[in-house]
């Protein structure tokens, strides 16, 4: 059930400078009506558009997803530009550079972002990949 609410009231809200649920004075309500729109933290003064904590947590990790992989791809191709190694197909005997390009049967065009000991990180276009090398 949905209660009608209007300025002036009590509303437990999402505040973004607490960075937590607390008791907020309604400012504003959307067009509607129904649906608020702006609130006044009761505790840092703060006014803000209204949201919930299940808002945040939901809109947040779905965009997060998103943009996790269009981040890759964009890192990936800079870090391809950039690139001053020799590229060369991946051989888990070889060894390699930060900066070296890798090709490899599966996974495409790398970059050797990190060395290890017999082994070494590659970004390749989808996301970074711990290889084994002769490193
Ligand atoms: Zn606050």
């Amino acid at each position: 059930m949905l209660e009608k609410r209007s300025a002036g009231e009590n509303a437990a809200a999402y505040c973004t400078k607490c960075r937590l649920s607390c008791d907020h004075i309604i400012v504003a309500m959307a067009a509607d009506g129904e649906t608020i729109a702006k609130v006044k933290c009761r505790t840092c003064g703060s006014a803000h558009k209204y949201r919930t904590s299940a808002d945040l947590t939901t809109g947040t990790a779905s965009k997060k997803k998103e943009s996790a992989a269009k981040t890759a791809e964009v890192l990936w191709e800079s870090c391809l530009a950039e690139a001053r190694g020799k590229e060369r197909a991946y051989d888990m005997s070889g060894k390699y550079r930060i900066g070296d390009v890798v090709l490899h049967n599966t996974f495409g065009k790398g970059v050797v972002r990190k060395t290890y000991y017999n082994k070494c990180d590659v970004l390749f276009k989808d996301k970074e990949r711990l290889m084994a090398s002769a490193n």
